[in-house]
């Protein structure tokens, strides 16, 4: 069982999970055209995993086309909830939470670039209709859907799929840019990331990409080269990301991709995260507009003694630079 410790000298919560250890790892073998028979996110092998909890199936040649289930190696698991303990200045309390994988595709590829536009779309209705089901657990308080593509993101399986956390507690980083966002709607009327998307928008020197309703950019203080964040162009007029049309995931999904095959065009087989950024759950979760947004955060650069001893980041490609190279390396390019 995994266990949550805080350190109180950073105000940090770190989760301390021994379970993961023994995970298994198929990044030993790089090379993707090898049969796969022992992948378990792989068609036909369901068994080598827990049972589904939700499948969505687009075609009948595939018995389902993005599949979710409870993470074998979870760093956090549905146990019931403990009280804190605390010795001396340290607390710590039980890892209690949610800990699924989504399975972005029946097939064997790595990136969310490789995705069917059926597989990709799907995906991304899993996301939501998982984060709902995470959110109305009275017990959590934020969740995060999250993909590790590559070794160098955090990944041990190479076919694609994502994570979901769901946590007890608001991490302090969620924490302190959902106090940002409400101190500066108390005093502007609007929301921090309208007023950062319209910047953007009138620059229109970081953009990358868009479709009708969504904007992609390279953010004005990126902590990593070719960053790149997707948002609403008009967040506090979009719905919540709970609340999305099928044809606004479709647009999300494309756009996600798009981003994606420009940055693997610059850099290929380049590592990256993605992350979909939602705000700790209040009363009015599921109407909140004005704070989704969704990250891919490729890992470029390693965090060396600097970043870790302050927390700042050194970006050497300026995000004008690697805004016009992702506009250049366009899809069809
Ligand atoms: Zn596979």
């Amino acid at each position: 069982m995994s266990e949550y410790r805080h350190q109180p000298l950073t105000d940090q919560w770190i989760l301390i999970a021994g379970n993961r250890e023994t995970r298994p790892s198929d990044y030993v073998q790089h090379d993707s055209t090898l049969a796969n028979h022992n992948c378990p996110f792989c068609v036909g092998n369901e068994s080598e995993t827990p049972k589904s909890i939700l499948t969505f199936s687009d075609s009948e040649s595939s018995p389902w086309c993005v599949r979710v289930f409870e993470n074998k190696y979870p760093a956090l698991t549905s146990t019931p909830n403990e009280p804190r303990q605390s010795l001396g200045p340290y607390e710590s309390f039980h890892g209690f939470g949610r800990h699924e994988l989504i399975v972005l595709s029946p097939r064997h590829v790595e990136s969310f670039s490789e995705l069917s536009p059926a597989e990709r779309r799907l995906s991304l209705l899993a996301f939501q209709k998982r984060l709902i089901e995470a959110y109305e657990d009275p017990s959590i308080q934020h969740a995060v859907v999250f993909q590790n593509c590559r070794l160098d993101a955090g990944a041990s399986i190479q076919h694609v799929h994502c994570q979901l956390m769901g946590t007890t507690l608001v991490p302090p980083q969620v924490e302190h840019q959902a106090q940002r966002q409400a101190d500066y709607r108390r005093q502007q009327g609007r929301s921090l990331l309208h007023e950062l998307v319209a910047t953007e928008q009138d620059s229109g020197q970081r953009t990358v990409a868009e479709t009708d309703h969504l904007t992609a950019f390279c953010p004005f203080a990126s902590r990593q080269p070719y960053e790149v964040w997707i948002a609403p162009k008009s967040p506090d007029e979009t719905d919540s990301f709970f609340d999305l049309s099928d044809s606004l995931l479709d647009e999300l999904s494309e756009l996600i991709q798009q981003a994606v095959v420009r940055l693997e065009n610059v850099l290929p087989q380049v590592a990256y995260n993605t992350i979909v950024h939602l705000p700790p759950k209040t009363a009015d979760w599921r109407e909140q507009r004005g704070t989704w947004y969704t990250e891919i955060f490729p890992r470029i650069n390693k965090t060396a003694g600097f970043e870790w001893a302050t927390g700042c980041m050194i970006n050497q490609v300026p995000p004008e630079v690697a805004a016009h190279r992702l506009r250049e390396n366009s899809p069809s390019s």
